[in-house]
């Protein structure tokens, strides 16, 4: 029989994630995928993909987050994203501090109290520079992969200033810089500082409180982490699957349940 319990969903602008967590709150069972744009239809696998696990869903409370939980009607209940990243990462962590959690098209600055409340937050939706994207769209001009940006980026000292904030005209000016003749990787290390130092002047707004803690899919990349730490002046704390951290959230409010 399977020992999941309680079941989270995180609907994201980029992907989607599942985590099933056992009767004691820890990860049973967790599946990723790039969000498609039938949404409906993904969820609907997702759900199997579950059941294939589980066995029959009836009786296993599910709660739903992210920009799409909207359309999960088979969601016990849905709760935000916000509220979900800081359960998930205090549940890991076991402390307060400031959380900042870079996702594919938005990211957030979330500050967490002792006890594990949002007392504070910021987000930017409004805009691709400051997520993941901004990255993912520049590294792709330069046919640089997802996972190849930060490591490439860390393998130069020097670096170049990218001057736009924008993410279109990042682009242009990326174009511009190869025809210059400077290398990629000091590019990519440009448009490394141009996020975090975007991230920093987010965190000025919440108010930075120690310690400082990532999550998100950008959370993987190795240059981010690193330059956000030179930024600020601050270690970063990172979970154990940052990228799961809004599905295990919500799984922990269905446990609840
Ligand atoms: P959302 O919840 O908004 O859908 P995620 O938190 O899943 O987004 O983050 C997705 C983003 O994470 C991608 O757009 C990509 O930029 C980034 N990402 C994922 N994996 C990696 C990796 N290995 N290295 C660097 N960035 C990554």
């Amino acid at each position: 029989m399977s020992k999941i319990q309680a079941l989270g969903l995180d609907v994201g602008s980029t992907t989607v994630k599942m985590v099933g967590l056992d009767a004691e709150g820890e990860m049973a069972w967790h599946f990723l995928e790039q969000a498609e744009p039938l949404l409906e239809n993904q969820i609907a696998r997702f759900l199997e993909r579950a059941r294939n696990v589980t066995g029959p869903l009836d009786g296993i409370p599910l709660v739903a987050t992210g920009y799409g939980r909207g359309l999960v009607n088979q969601a016990t209940r849905t709760v935000t994203e916000i509220t979900c990243h800081a359960r998930g990462i205090y549940r890991e962590l076991g402390h307060g501090g400031t959380l900042v959690d870079i996702g594919g098209q938005d990211s957030k600055v979330i500050g967490i109290s002792p006890q594990g409340k949002v007392i504070d937050f910021t987000m930017n939706d409004k805009c691709a520079a400051g997520t993941g994207r901004f990255l993912e769209n520049t590294a792709s001009r330069l046919k640089v992969s997802l996972d190849r940006m930060g490591p490439e980026a860390l393998s130069v000292s020097d670096e170049v200033s990218i001057s736009s904030t924008c993410t279109v005209f990042a682009e242009s000016e990326v174009i511009s810089l190869i025809a210059h003749g400077v290398s990629i990787a000091s590019i990519l290390r440009g448009l490394h500082r141009s996020l975090v130092k975007r991230m920093v002047s987010m965190i000025l707004t919440v108010g930075l409180t120690p310690p400082l803690m990532l999550s998100g899919g950008v959370a993987q990349n190795p240059a981010i982490r690193q330059m956000l730490e030179e930024e600020t002046g601050q270690k970063i704390i990172l979970p154990h699957y940052p990228q799961l951290m809004g599905a295990c959230g919500a799984a922990l409010f269905a446990l609840d349940a």
